[in-house]
């Protein structure tokens, strides 16, 4: 008889809203993912626990071959990049100690966003909600662009309207509004009755609101073409809404902004977002809540911080020096461009997060979870357990202030990702 066992309180890696409150049953190894009502984290948990093989060119071969053929890789390469950094924390500090040890740079494959808002941050600054403060404090919130719920599929039913809060009346009185082009009629409304209030912007017209908003709130007036373009009278009855609010907040996804406007134009628009929580900030409680954080790109970056004294994208040199600059060390950049000369890709959350293209020369060392989908064979694959499933780890909310604990489900004979990193570090 196959024997069952119930999991409660199980925190989720598979996006940065960190949730904590799912139960899980695992069956013969596999979890009943039937009983996870979030797609993303259904997607995630849905592995069984079967041994994968390591392979070197596309053949089986044992750990210990598979370790010692990316040690050697590694040791021949004048600049490896390490990336992909999906990993529970332990992990990321081993990988960090790797790059340290090869003179590697040091990237994740969420970076892009990631490094946009850390120079927004470094520049100027901002005010940001912890996503406690988005559920109980909140009387206003303004979807910028974003519906939320592809970054965070709970959005709505942890946050936005929960059962309860700590502050009932923020709850009863809560106005969503959503800026952007098509509102999902799937989303219902809140458990009050309320709908989302949409002001109806064109995708391509949203830089020109959100530049709009801020001239509003600073009592400015708006230029002819750009009010001829959008629903003015919304976008004044929204800034007037959110300057009588007690506690608004602003959500807008950067990743989302990079696909759709570019990297520049993304970095401009946070810019402005952060510009108006400060502004707001001598009169009003307005704070910006930026969704994101997947693949534990919050936690990465806190150890790139503790271990270097910088942000992530780090390149470090022979001697163990560090260097960071956000855009110079931008590794899928680098890898196009064949300005590092061997990729370690470690991914344990997303199976999507597949290893980027390499050049013909440059060898591949994947270190993952089982089902990781690859676009190629690379020159080394270890498959590798999972945390939060398989063992034990810690990852960080994307506000930045709640380490979550994640817990081992099941057993499994895979070794973990710190296992292989510390072999192939003593082997360099
Ligand atoms: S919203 Fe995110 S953290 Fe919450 S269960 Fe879904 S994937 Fe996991």
């Amino acid at each position: 008889m196959t024997t069952a066992q119930e999991h409660h309180h199980v925190a989720c890696p598979y996006c940065g809203f960190g949730c904590d409150d799912l139960s899980i049953g695992i069956r013969g190894g596999s979890v009943d993912v039937s009983q996870i009502e979030c797609p993303k984290a259904r997607a995630g948990f849905d592995v069984d626990d079967k041994p994968s093989e390591p392979r070197v060119d596309g053949k089986p071969v044992s750990y210990e071959q598979a370790i010692d053929v990316a040690s050697t890789l590694l040791r021949k390469a004048q600049r490896p990049l390490i990336s992909g950094l999906q990993a529970d924390m332990s992990a990321v500090k081993r990988a960090l100690a790797l790059a340290e040890r090869t003179g590697g740079v040091l990237d994740h494959s969420k970076g892009d966003g990631y490094s946009v808002q850390v120079r927004v941050i470094q520049e100027k600054g901002w005010f940001a909600a912890t996503r406690s403060e988005v559920t109980n404090r909140s009387d206003v919130i303004v979807l910028l662009g974003t519906q939320a719920v592809n970054a965070a599929p709970r959005f709505f039913e942890q946050s936005a309207w929960p059962a309860q809060s700590f502050l009932p009346d923020n709850l009863k009185n809560r106005q969503i509004i959503f800026v952007g082009d098509e509102w999902s009629s799937n989303l219902g409304t809140s458990p009050q009755g309320k709908k989302v209030q949409h002001i109806k912007v064109a995708k391509k017209d949203m830089p020109l609101a959100v530049g709009a908003l801020r001239l509003l709130w600073e009592g400015r007036t708006v230029p002819e073409t750009t009010a001829k373009t959008l629903p003015l009278d919304q976008l004044r009855a929204l800034t007037d809404t959110l300057k009588k609010s007690l506690y608004g907040v602003i959500v807008w996804e950067t990743a989302a902004f990079i696909d759709a406007y570019g990297i520049d134009e993304a970095e401009v628009l946070v810019h402005a977002l952060g510009q108006m929580t400060q502004q707001a900030s001598d009169t009003h409680r307005i704070v910006g809540f930026p969704l994101g954080g997947d693949g534990n790109i919050v936690g990465a970056g806190q150890i790139a911080l503790w271990q270097s004294g910088f942000p992530l994208r780090i390149a470090y040199q022979k001697d163990g020096r560090p260097y960071h600059d956000s855009r110079a060390y931008d590794g899928k950049k680098l890898l196009a461009d064949g300005d590092v000369d061997a990729l370690l890709w470690l991914t344990l959350f997303d199976a999507k997060d597949s290893p980027p293209a390499c050049k013909k020369d440059t060898p591949s060392i994947v270190i993952g979870r089982k089902d990781l989908e690859m676009p190629y064979e690379p020159s080394v694959y270890i498959p590798v357990s999972i945390p939060g499933l398989d063992h034990a780890g810690v990852i960080v909310r994307l506000d930045n202030v709640v380490s979550l604990p994640l817990k081992a489900l099941r057993t499994n004979d895979m070794p973990t990702a710190c296992d292989i990193l510390d072999l192939l570090t003593q082997k360099l």
